[in-house]
């Protein structure tokens, strides 16, 4: 394989995650009869803690039975594998940190100054109880799932454009624009605010403890501490402790291999526990 293709790869199966998933093919979304990521492909509403008592929840799950069988499938691959959708394919995720690649060093937030596992769980909880706490509609408001694809297809679809106008359309621009496209790695809404990212982590986390599955890991005898790996984290993943040595909160690391890439030591790897 040619090295341009090998040191891309992954930029390669977003791309191909972007064409597939979202509009203007709606490839996969339209397998279910859908021309976006909402209705039966919604991959986040079906497990949120129904506030018209359970049995809303079956319906949630047979109304987005493809989005049921997405984030099974998705959760499924972490558990053995590591997260590999949100690094590799996820279209929403992957738009945000392709377009945050072309804005300016000087113009990007960097949340790592945020303890993102404390923020990411605290939000999912404040995610599931939403419609019984009375604030249900944040589900939709802060979904780039939704706003993504309208923004994708707005070119082509006058109603998209009118929808991206309304306040949940501003709401959901606002959230993609500061956590995903100014944001320093574009990946802060997927470390904060995903849903599906907060469950990713912890099938993350629990598969990584199973003996035989592969994680990344860092060999801290060939660490010399220059701290190139955790510039390179796009969800600062990768810390220096005291002893100057790298770090990794295994939850939060997608798996994307980008410090393995920058690391001059070959200190970090994809390995066996
Ligand atoms: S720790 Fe490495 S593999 Fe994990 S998300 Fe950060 S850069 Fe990617
Ligand atoms: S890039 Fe390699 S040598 Fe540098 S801090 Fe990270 S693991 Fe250590």
């Amino acid at each position: 394989m040619p090295d341009i293709i090998k040191r891309n790869r992954r930029l390669i199966f977003i791309a191909l995650g972007m064409v597939i998933f979202l509009p203007p093919l709606s490839i996969i979304p339209q397998t279910a009869g859908e021309v976006n990521m909402c209705g039966a492909v919604c991959p986040r509403m079906f497990f949120i803690i129904p506030a018209k008592g359970w049995s809303a929840l079956v319906n949630n799950i047979s109304s987005a039975w493809f989005g049921v069988g997405l984030v099974s499938a998705i959760l499924a691959v972490t558990v053995f594998f590591g997260r590999l959708w949100c690094s590799h394919i996820c279209p929403v995720g992957g738009t945000a940190e392709i377009v945050s690649r072309g804005i300016p060093k000087k113009l990007k937030i960097d949340f790592s100054f945020m303890n993102a596992p404390a923020f990411r769980y605290g939000y999912l909880f404040i995610y599931m109880a939403g419609a019984v706490i009375g604030i249900g509609s944040i589900a939709c408001k802060l979904c780039n799932f939704r706003v993504l694809p309208f923004l994708a297809g707005s070119p082509f679809v006058p109603a998209y454009r009118t929808y991206l106008l309304t306040s949940m359309g501003i709401a959901g621009l606002l959230t993609i624009g500061l956590t995903g496209f100014f944001a320093k790695g574009g990946r802060a809404y997927c470390n904060l605010l995903c849903p599906i990212g907060a469950l990713d982590s912890i099938a993350n986390y629990l598969g990584s403890k199973l003996g035989f599955t592969k994680r990344m890991k860092t060999d801290i005898s060939r660490c010399s501490g220059c701290g190139r790996c955790v510039d390179s984290c796009m969800v600062w993943a990768l810390s220096l402790d005291d002893d100057w040595k790298a770090k990794r909160e295994q939850a939060s690391c997608m798996s994307c291999r980008e410090c393995e890439k920058v690391c001059p030591e070959g200190a970090i790897g994809y390995e066996r526990d």
